[in-house]
């Protein structure tokens, strides 16, 4: 394992021994990139998420 890896984040030199955030060189570029990805996934529409819930539903006796 090498003494120093790239940050994904910002490209510089981070520790890999002792550094919690390895491979990142910092906690904040170890969340920027966990934000990045979590961007992603919660750029998808979810069509399938509790979307029994609705109220305009045809067998509902109030809708006239
Ligand atoms: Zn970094």
């Amino acid at each position: 394992m090498p003494a120093k890896v790239k940050c994904p984040t910002c490209g510089s030199e981070a520790h890999w021994e002792g550094n919690p955030h390895r491979p990142f060189c910092s906690e904040r570029c170890q969340l920027i990139d966990l934000g990045a990805w979590t961007m992603e996934r919660y750029r998808i529409p979810a069509e399938d998420s509790d979307s029994d819930v609705e109220d305009n539903d045809e067998d509902d006796p109030n809708l006239n």
